[in-house]
C-alpha cells in the first residue's frame, strides 16, 4: 500500500494522551498509526518534528451570512479564514437569508454552500422558531446536527435574518421545545433576558447614554442567568435536550453545572472572547467590541474559567459574526444601533493555545483539543467521523508549533469582514499553526491558505450527523 500522506516525528493526540507516533492517510482517512519510522511509503511527508499533531478543530458555533449577505464573506472566503485557524469542520448556525427553518431552505443553502467551492467541511443547524414549530420534526430528518433559537423578536432592520428563527415568548419556548424533544437533537439557545435588556436600552436612551460602555450596563450578569435558569427548567420539564451558547457567566455556569450533576443533558459553550477579554475593551474598540452577551468585568472572566477546567464547559465556539466596517460604524454615535459580533473562527484554536503557552490558567493541551475537537464531535454525533486520530477516520489534523510565535494581523485574515477583527489585532500568540490538513489534504501551510495554486477549491465537503 503507498499511502497519501504521512506524518512523521510529531507528537501526536491519541486515545486522550499525546505520543509519538507517525500517521499515514490514505484516500482521505487514517490508514496507519504506528511507532516511528515503520510507515509504508508516501506520494508526500511532512516531518513534524518537535510539533504537535492534533484533530482538526470544530467550531461550534459561526455564522455564514450566504446567500442574504455576502458582502459580508461567503462560504469560500470564510472557510479559508477556518482553515487558516486549524478548524476543519463548523457548525454553522442558522442566521442567514432566510434561516433554515425548513426542508426547501436547508436544501438551498446546502447548494450555495457547495457551489462555493470551499475548503472546509461543514454541517448544518437548523432553525427552530415558534411561526413554524411543525416543520421541527421534518427537517430533523436531513442531517442537521442540532436546532438554535433565539428568544426575541428579530433585531431593528433585521428581520429577513431572524424568520423562523425566534421563540418570542414562553408559550413558544414550551411548544418549541416540546417539538425539538420528539427528534432527540439539541436545541441551543442564545439565553439573555429580552424584556430586561429592552427596558434598559429605553431608559439609557432616554438619558442619552449611547456611548459603548452603556451596551454592556444594558445587558449586565442577571439577563444571562434569569434566561439560563428558565430555559433549564423548561427544557427539564419538556425532555429536550438543551445547548447553551456562548456562556459568559459564572452564574449561569454553575446553574448548568448543577442540572448536569442532576443528569440533566444539558451542554455549555462559551468562546474564547470571554475567557481573554473583558469590558474595558469597549472603550478602546467601541462597536468593533460590541457582542451579545457583553463582554464582562476581569472577576467574572477569572471566575469563568474555574468552568473550562473542571468540565462543565463542553465545548468552545467562535461565534464568528462577519459584519461590515460601515455596519459596525453605525455604533460610533449610539452603540445600540451596532449589530453585536464579530470574527474569530482564524483565532479560536490559537488563542485557547496561546493560554496553554502562558501555562497560567491550569489549562492543558489536552483539554484544548476536547474543548475545540473531541468533545463537539461527540455531542453533535459526527464522531468518530471527526475529532478524532484513529484509522478508519477523517484525515482531519492542526500541525503546530509551540515554541514559535506568530502576531495577530487583520490584513492577512481571509474573512470577507477582515476590516471589523479588531479586538486581536497586533497580538503576539506564543505558539504557531503549520499545518491545516482537512481529509489528507493540506488546505493550509505556514499560514496560507490558496486553494487554486493547491487544487483544494471545492474540497470542503457537507457533514450528516451519524444515521441512528
Ligand atoms: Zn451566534
Amino acid at each position: 500500500m503507498k499511502l497519501d500522506l504521512a506524518i512523521i516525528n510529531g507528537i501526536v493526540y491519541v486515545d486522550g494522551n499525546f505520543r509519538e507516533v507517525d500517521i499515514g492517510i490514505k484516500d482521505e482517512k487514517f490508514a496507519v498509526i504506528c511507532e516511528k519510522g515503520l510507515l509504508p511509503e508516501a506520494e508526500k511527508t511532512i516531518d513534524a518534528t518537535g510539533k504537535y499533531v492534533i484533530p482538526g478543530g470544530i467550531d461550534t458555533h459561526v455564522h455564514f451570512r450566504d446567500p442574504g449577505h455576502t458582502d459580508r464573506g461567503t462560504f469560500y472566503t470564510e472557510s479559508q479564514a477556518a482553515v487558516a485557524g486549524g478548524t476543519t469542520t463548523i457548525l454553522e448556525h442558522p442566521i442567514s437569508s432566510p434561516p433554515q427553518y425548513n426542508k426547501e431552505i436547508l436544501d438551498n443553502r446546502k447548494k450555495v454552500a457547495k457551489e462555493r467551492q470551499g475548503v472546509v467541511d461543514y454541517a448544518f443547524y437548523a432553525a427552530a422558531g415558534g411561526q413554524y414549530p411543525e416543520e421541527i420534526t421534518k427537517v430533523a430528518k436531513e442531517g442537521i446536527v442540532a436546532f438554535k433559537t433565539f428568544l426575541h423578536e428579530a433585531p431593528e432592520g433585521r428581520d429577513d435574518e431572524f424568520i423562523g428563527l425566534t421563540m418570542a415568548n414562553d408559550y413558544e419556548v414550551y411548544i418549541g421545545m416540546k417539538e425539538v424533544a420528539k427528534t432527540g437533537l439539541l436545541l441551543a439557545s442564545h439565553a439573555e433576558n429580552n424584556d430586561l435588556i429592552q427596558g434598559f436600552i429605553d431608559h439609557y436612551r432616554k438619558e442619552g447614554k449611547v456611548t459603548p460602555e452603556y451596551h454592556c450596563l444594558s445587558r449586565p450578569p442577571i439577563s444571562e442567568y434569569s434566561t439560563v435558569q428558565k430555559m433549564l427548567l423548561f427544557a427539564k420539564e419538556t425532555g429536550c435536550r438543551l445547548e447553551l451558547v456562548h456562556i459568559s457567566t459564572p452564574e449561569a455556569m454553575e446553574m448548568a453545572k448543577q442540572a448536569k450533576l442532576e443528569g440533566q443533558e444539558v451542554f455549555l459553550e462559551t468562546c474564547p472572547h470571554y475567557l481573554l477579554l473583558t469590558e474595558e475593551e469597549l472603550l478602546k474598540h467601541g462597536p468593533f467590541a460590541k457582542c451579545n452577551p457583553p463582554l464582562r468585568s476581569q472577576e467574572t472572566v477569572d471566575k469563568i474559567w474555574d468552568y473550562v477546567i473542571d468540565g462543565t464547559v463542553d465545548f468552545i465556539g467562535s461565534d464568528h459574526g462577519p459584519f461590515l466596517i460601515e455596519e459596525k460604524e453605525n455604533g460610533n454615535k449610539d452603540i445600540f444601533v451596532a449589530p453585536a459580533g464579530f470574527i474569530g473562527i482564524d483565532l479560536r484554536l490559537p488563542l485557547m493555545l496561546n493560554e496553554v503557552a502562558k501555562g497560567k490558567r491550569g489549562l492543558t493541551l489536552e483539554k484544548v483539543v476536547e474543548l475545540c475537537s473531541t468533545n463537539p464531535a461527540k455531542i453533535f454525533d459526527i464522531y468518530p467521523k471527526k475529532g478524532t486520530i484513529q484509522p478508519g477516520s477523517d484525515g482531519d489534523l492542526v500541525i503546530f508549533d509551540m515554541n514559535d510565535k506568530f502576531t495577530v494581523d487583520r490584513n492577512k485574515n481571509y474573512s470577507g469582514s477582515k476590516e471589523i477583527a479588531r479586538v486581536y489585532d497586533g497580538k503576539e500568540l506564543h505558539c504557531k499553526l503549520n499545518y491545516t490538513i482537512l481529509r489528507g489534504k493540506v488546505v493550509m501551510e505556514d499560514g496560507l491558505v490558496d486553494p487554486e495554486k493547491d487544487g483544494t477549491k471545492g474540497w470542503g465537503e457537507l457533514v450528516l450527523r451519524n444515521e441512528k
